[in-house]
């Protein structure tokens, strides 16, 4: 058997492409179709080229478009595919409004990865594990993937397909994601448990309630590295939602959130402990997020 080691050499060649326009660099992934893969901060596609598990022919680095690092929005907000996890951390608009997601950016295991690293490639990367995705499927996001003459918008529960593994089309590019905003009191919280601070999460969770009075309106309760994908536990969302909430009715959607997800044995965990703690740790993020809505303390 073969094994490979991180030789910290880039074995493969390969040409660099440094586009100037977003026509320009979807040309030459349409071009080079499954052949060029985007670099964006190439924190996870580096790595994966020194261990020879990618080998592409031409990469399309993203430094030149300027564009795709914005961070803007009046009311829905718009991340560019480019921003690092760093500045969407800082954003104040994302530490406003999207609590959830400045806590998972603010909770990537190192700085070096946080400044390289962008949320595209968290996302693009596909891993069941990445930190930004359940507070992006918590608040609705929408992928804007865009192709030479084409462009979609694809909602983020509909972005994975497994590891690895995502709705992009060979010389498609994620340009932004969009994040609905709120008229209704709102409030989210991101738990994560990993081995060590600087490594990926065993289980990772987001959840975002929408108050009127006592009741979750709506609500989304999403987690990571519990199934193949990141996933929303629509069963949990299904008891909450519409209800008066109590610390019974908290502690049923956490077990329906446990119950619910399809977690794997592997080096970092058991299924046993992954599902112990989705069921603690949704507990607790929704009473955090309830309480950060304006929601009185439960009896
Ligand atoms: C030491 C270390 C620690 C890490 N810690 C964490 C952590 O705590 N939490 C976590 O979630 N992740 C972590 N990661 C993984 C990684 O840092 C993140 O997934 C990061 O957000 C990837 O972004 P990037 O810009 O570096 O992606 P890249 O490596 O540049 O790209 C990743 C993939 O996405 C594709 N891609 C990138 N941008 C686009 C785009 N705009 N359109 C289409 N395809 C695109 C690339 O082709 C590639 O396949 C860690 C990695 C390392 C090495």
């Amino acid at each position: 058997m073969l094994t490979f080691t991180n030789t910290h050499l880039l074995l493969n060649e390969f040409q660099y492409v440094e586009p100037g326009s977003i026509d320009e660099a979807t040309s030459v992934l349409a071009e080079h179709a499954g052949e060029a893969r985007v670099l964006a901060g190439g924190t996870d596609l580096l790595v994966q080229m020194k261990l020879e598990r990618a080998e592409p022919r031409c990469l399309v680095g993203l430094r030149r478009l300027a564009g795709l690092r914005r961070i803007s929005g009046e009311r829905d907000v718009v991340l560019g595919a480019a921003a690092t996890i760093r500045a969407v951390s800082r954003s104040p608009v994302v530490r406003e409004r999207y609590t959830a997601l400045k806590e998972a950016c603010e909770a990537f295991s190192t700085v070096q990865v946080m400044v390289m690293g962008t949320i595209g490639g968290n996302i693009c990367n596909a891993s069941p594990a990445a930190d930004t995705a359940p507070p992006l499927l918590a608040f609705d996001a929408h992928a804007r993937l865009v192709a030479p003459g084409a462009e979609r918008s694809v909602p983020l529960d509909e972005f994975f397909l497994g590891p690895g593994r995502t709705v992009l089309r060979d010389g498609e590019l994620l340009e932004s994601i969009r994040l609905a905003s709120s008229a209704v009191p709102r409030g989210s919280a991101f738990l994560k448990l990993g081995r060590v601070a600087a490594d990926i999460s065993k289980v990772s969770v987001a959840v975002r309630i929408d108050r009127d009075g006592d009741r979750a309106v709506d609500c989304r309760v999403a987690l990571g590295a519990v199934a193949p994908t990141p996933v929303r536990s629509h069963q949990a969302e299904r008891l909450l939602r519409g209800q008066r909430l109590s610390a019974g009715l908290v502690r049923d959607a956490a077990h329906a959130s446990a119950e619910e997800i399809r977690p794997l044995s592997d080096v970092r965990s058991t299924v046993a402990y992954r599902r112990h703690v989705a069921d603690v740790l949704v507990e607790d993020a929704l009473t955090i997020a309830w309480r950060r809505a304006g929601g009185k303390d439960f009896a």
